[in-house]
Formats: structure tokens, sequence, C-alpha cells
């Protein structure tokens, strides 16, 4: 499959690697949009939150997990910002689930 996140997992194409399990790779965005913008995705082929399954949602589960513990390492106590972009329309533009996490700046709210 040519998907960019994929190839990433794969090795193929190198990332700034935040923190890696079985599940799950964290690394840092290539534009980030604050000084911390850190892209939490599955190491299965999902193709965003419209995706999610009973029989895939543990990925989803576990990386919410381990954004709490690489927020609480990196010490993220001023807050941060958790988005998935899901869809053309929302502005998504890998098609492969991933999960923004943000913080280092204020957020305004709506978004975008
Ligand atoms: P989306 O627009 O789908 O919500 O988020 C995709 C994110 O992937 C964007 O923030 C974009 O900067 C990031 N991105 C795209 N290509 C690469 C890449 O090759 N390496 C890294 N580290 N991030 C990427
Ligand atoms: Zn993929």
């Amino acid at each position: 499959m040519d998907c960019l996140f994929c190839k990433i997992i794969a090795g193929e194409i190198p990332s700034s690697k935040v923190y890696e399990d079985d599940m799950c790779l964290a690394f840092n965005d290539i534009a980030p949009q604050a000084p911390t913008h850190i892209l939490f995705i599955p190491k299965v082929h999902i193709g965003s939150c419209g995706e999610v399954t009973p029989d895939n949602s543990k990925y989803v589960s576990h990386i919410f997990e381990k954004i709490s513990e690489v927020a609480a390492q990196k010490g993220l106590t001023d807050g941060f910002r958790v988005v998935s972009n899901c869809g053309v329309s929302a502005g998504q533009t890998v098609p492969h689930l991933h999960f923004h996490v943000m913080a280092g700046r204020e957020f305004t709210w709506p978004a975008g």
C-alpha cells in the first residue's frame, strides 16, 4: 500500500521518533504548528477515525494511554491539544489514522 505513514513505520522514510512500541509510533511533525507537535499513529493501517471498529479500537485506547504518558514525561503541565482530522473536508492530508498532540502555545476554540 502506498501510505506515507506505513512507510514511516517500516523505516522506509525517516522520522524523528518520540516513542515506539509494538502497537504505535510517535514522531515529531515535519511542519510543527506548535512548539511541541507530535503525531501518534497505530502500527496497523487504519484510514481515519471513521474506520475505527471493535476489532481495531484497542490501538486507539493504547495510543491514548501513551499520549498521557508522553505528555507527563515531556512536562506538558500547561495543557495540550489532541486533534484527529477525519476526511479531506476536516483537513486530513495523510489517510492513516493519526493523533496530533500539540503544546507550548495558546490555542483558540473552536479550531479553524
Ligand atoms: P493531517 O493533515 O492529515 O491531519 O496531518 C498530517 C500531518 O503529517 C501534517 O501535520 C504534516 O505536517 C505531517 N507530515 C506529512 N508528511 C510528513 C512526513 O514525511 N514526516 C513527518 N514527520 N510528518 C509529516
Ligand atoms: Zn498506512
